[in-house]
């Protein structure tokens, strides 16, 4: 029996079946675990209830399960919930389910905390713990899934990774996850239905758009003024917006995928017409449309949202120049489950 045990989900399946072929078993098991892991979302051995007590006892010795655990759910007057997720080592993200009339959508971390240090999010306050494994990242929505089906009577139908971190500085993982999300062995989505949202990491994009990913790409984007940008969301200085601009009109030539920019209005400090006509050209690179969204206020408040004022004349310029602008109010704000919110409050 060995000294410490493995966590058994980090096994792929042909890795599962080897194991029971080593132990003088049938390669087959490997497959019934395999299911109990990722189609039933077994917590435990003990649960598998196809397999002998033997198995299950051997299983036991050389594996523990590690699994996310929903340990707070709050629900919002508009129906959001929040659940605070506790991790294996005792760490906690949040995950948020989004409910409209037609669709119900994940909200999930990919990090615990954040090393960007975007100057209005709330996450940014918390410094990068560390990254969630694929299997940390797939478990948030399978509990979303399940809560979709308890509370709204239907299946989750989109995913975003707009939670806690940068998912495109936890590329491997956030990949996996998703591999896993889409694949018949797990929950059978369509890519088109995944939406990850970075602050821009420009050579993370390009080998995204190598790799042919079918899901969509969103970009925090804010401001298209380099100095600007910069003072809210301190990484550009080390990735300016002509490395992103190249980067992005990498992503269309290659995926085809018009790429969405969200942006937030801030009174005083993005909402003069400089700032649209700045967004304007910076749209004219590649295809895309903005995404207006609603500013959720953090505690300390040195950001503001702008004025309706502002905003339609982003509305306005925008759709002059033919580029597609929808605005996004927000969700859960009473429960600090809005973008940027998490992390508020402790
Ligand atoms: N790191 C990734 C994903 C997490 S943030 C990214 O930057 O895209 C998800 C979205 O919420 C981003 O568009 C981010 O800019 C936005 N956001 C952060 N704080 C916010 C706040 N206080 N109000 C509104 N949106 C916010």
């Amino acid at each position: 029996m060995p000294e410490t045990k493995k966590d058994i989900r980090a096994l792929t399946r042909e890795q599962l079946r080897h194991f029971f072929v080593s132990k003088g078993d049938k390669a087959f098991r490997g497959n019934q675990v395999y299911e109990w892991l990722w189609q039933k979302s077994a917590y435990s051995f003990d649960g598998m209830t196809n397999l002998s007590k033997e198995t299950r006892q051997m299983l036991e010795d050389y594996f523990v399960i590690n699994h996310i655990r929903v340990d707070q759910m709050q629900r919002s007057n508009d129906g959001t919930i929040k659940n605070a997720v506790q991790l294996h080592d005792d760490l906690v993200v949040e995950s948020v389910l989004i409910p409209t009339d037609t669709r119900t959508t994940a909200c999930v971390s990919s990090q615990v905390g954040c090393s960007l240090d975007c100057k209005f999010c709330a996450t940014a306050r918390l410094k990068r713990m560390r990254n969630l494994n694929p299997d940390e990242i797939y478990d948030q929505v399978v509990a979303i899934d399940n809560q979709s089906k308890l509370y709204f009577d239907r299946p989750l139908s989109n995913i975003v990774f707009m939670g806690m971190g940068e998912p495109l500085m936890n590329y491997n993982n956030v990949l996996k996850a998703i591999d896993k999300i889409t694949s018949p062995d797990g929950l059978g989505m369509s890519p088109k239905r995944i939406t990850v949202s970075t602050s821009g990491v420009p050579k993370m994009i390009k080998k995204m758009a190598d790799e042919g990913v079918k899901f969509n790409l969103a970009v925090s984007l804010h401001s298209a003024i380099d100095e600007l940008r910069t003072s809210i969301m301190p990484f550009n200085a080390t990735f300016p917006l002509s490395d992103l601009r190249e980067s992005l009109q990498y992503w269309y030539q290659k995926t085809k995928k018009r790429i969405t920019y969200e942006y937030v209005v801030w009174e005083g400090i993005n909402d003069t017409q400089k700032d649209v006509d700045a967004l304007v050209k910076f749209c004219r690179f590649a295809p895309s449309k903005v995404n207006l969204i609603e500013y959720n206020p953090i505690d300390d408040g040195e950001f503001s949202q702008a004025s309706e004022e502002a905003i339609q004349r982003y509305v306005h310029t925008l759709e002059k120049n033919h580029i597609t602008v929808t605005i996004r109010r927000s969700r859960g704000k009473d429960i600090d489950a809005a973008c940027g919110q998490l992390a508020n409050k402790g």
